[in-house]
């Protein structure tokens, strides 16, 4: 088998690993590049590496896990896309929003003439994305599905609705993929399940060098919302739509029947992928371990911002509230709008509840600067900026740790990827000393035979 690292080899973006198994090739995961322009830039090339694919399996719906699919296919990829059954719907409603906001910024950036091109064109279409759609194959975990010799199966991370990680069987021996690994206590899913056995292990790392705090963040959350209502504010929480929405979600509600919020506070959801998302949540209920009275309930009460024009006009309201909206890292979206008009307002709290990625918005906020640029004009930074890391979604380094060490044999190797590099190289010295395995980084381009 030849491994071929072409994305999230040297930051915690555009996933990528190209698996030769002898008689084919499959690319596990599909994901788009995201924070660091000079990784963004990568997005718009075609790895000549991508040319010949029998197969993709995606791990889980996340945009740096599949946003780069429509690309493919535009760039003439016509084979399936593997994938478990919630991943290939939550995908479908990510893939078709992520090609509307690129077609929005090009738009924009024509519009408004910030872009260096003589005219801004959008990385790919909602038609690209359509024709993306139509090529997944549902995979349920647990079911054996043959790629030539090998075979491809998934098993439950937790992390994400539909994430597994992917076990690829060759004839050269057994590589397990960890795609992005959930938490032993999540507010939405159940624990990972354990690791099946592998030869060679490719494993994330984006909290690698980090433990989660040991706080109660649904507390502090009251806390900053309570604050921040009393001095005439509002709280903006930037949230990935799938997945930190329904736990925030789940959060806030729990928080306003224990009267630890004000019960008539006015609760947004201006992002209506969450909406959809949320719709999802509930059809899969089996998949989580939410009571099913709490995951109807999930947006009662909830005001949900439908249009861009209402999103607008909500910005442009001033009175305290509670407002969820994507992108996540504040990188797109409606998040935007609000984002300008509350950053300068000293009064206001703006909250990030997941993974900053390096060169993101959010990172950049979140590092204190005073000024963010938003939609080619700088907006100055006076809101309280906060960061609840307890409502990750990702497991910390020792749940990594934990995780892998039930795999039993060691791996005779194993490859760090998709966190930061302090946070990979943290992770990678961790496998050596505590499980004693053969484990390195790969850089962004490598290929190991192993
Ligand atoms: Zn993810």
């Amino acid at each position: 088998m030849r491994i071929h690292f072409l994305g999230a080899a040297d930051g915690v973006t555009g996933s990528r690993h190209l698996v030769e198994t002898g008689d084919r090739r499959v690319l596990l995961d599909c994901g788009l590049f995201q924070g660091w322009k000079l990784h963004r830039e990568r997005n718009w090339l075609m790895p000549p590496e991508f040319a010949q694919l029998d197969a993709v399996v995606l791990s889980h719906a996340h945009l740096d896990h599949s946003g780069w699919l429509p690309a493919l296919v535009r760039n003439g990829y016509r084979g399936p896309i593997h994938a478990s059954p919630a991943t290939c719907e939550l995908a479908a409603v990510l893939l078709m929003d992520s090609a509307h906001l690129q077609e929005e910024d090009a738009r924009r950036a024509n519009r408004y003439g910030y872009s260096k091109h003589a005219k801004a064109l959008p990385l790919y279409t909602r038609a690209d994305a359509a024709r993306a759609i139509a090529q997944f194959r549902p995979l349920p975990p647990g079911r054996l599905l043959s790629l030539g010799a090998s075979q491809v199966s998934l098993s439950p991370v937790g992390h994400l609705l539909g994430a597994c990680a992917v076990l690829l069987a060759t004839p050269d021996g057994r590589l397990l993929f960890s795609g992005d690994l959930g938490r032993q206590h999540d507010l939405l899913m159940p624990p990972p399940e354990p690791p099946p056995a592998a030869d060679v292990v490719i494993v994330e790392s984006t909290y690698g060098n980090r433990r989660h705090p040991d706080e109660d963040s649904a507390a502090l959350l009251a806390d900053i919302v309570g604050r921040t209502a009393r001095r005439g504010g509002s709280v903006l929480l930037p949230a990935f739509a799938v997945g930190r929405a329904q736990a925030l979600l789940l959060v806030l509600q729990r928080l306003k029947r224990a009267g630890a919020v004000a019960r008539d506070l006015p609760i947004y959801l201006d992002s209506p992928m969450a909406e959809q998302a949320t719709t999802l949540y509930r059809r899969h209920g089996e998949l989580l371990h939410v009571p099913a009275r709490e995951l109807r309930s999930l947006c009662e009460g909830v005001r949900v911002v439908a249009t861009a024009q209402q999103s607008v006009r909500l910005a442009g309201t001033r009175f305290p509230a509670i407002i969820i909206s994507a992108s996540g890292m504040a990188t797109g979206g409606r998040v935007l709008n609000h984002l300008k008009v509350m950053a300068p307002d000293p009064r206001d709290a703006i909250v990030f509840a997941g993974f900053q990625v390096g060169g993101s918005r959010g990172a950049r906020l979140l590092a204190g600067e005073r000024e963010v640029k938003i939609h080619g004009e700088m907006v100055p930074v006076r809101a309280e900026v906060r960061h609840l890391e307890g409502f990750s979604g990702h497991a910390d380094r020792d749940e990594l740790l934990q995780w892998l060490g039930r795999l039993g044999t060691p791996p005779r190797q194993t490859f760090v990827v998709h966190g930061e590099p302090d946070a990979a190289d943290s992770l990678r010295a961790a496998i050596g000393q505590q499980l004693g395995w053969q484990v390195q980084v790969p850089a962004h381009g490598a290929v190991v035979t192993p």
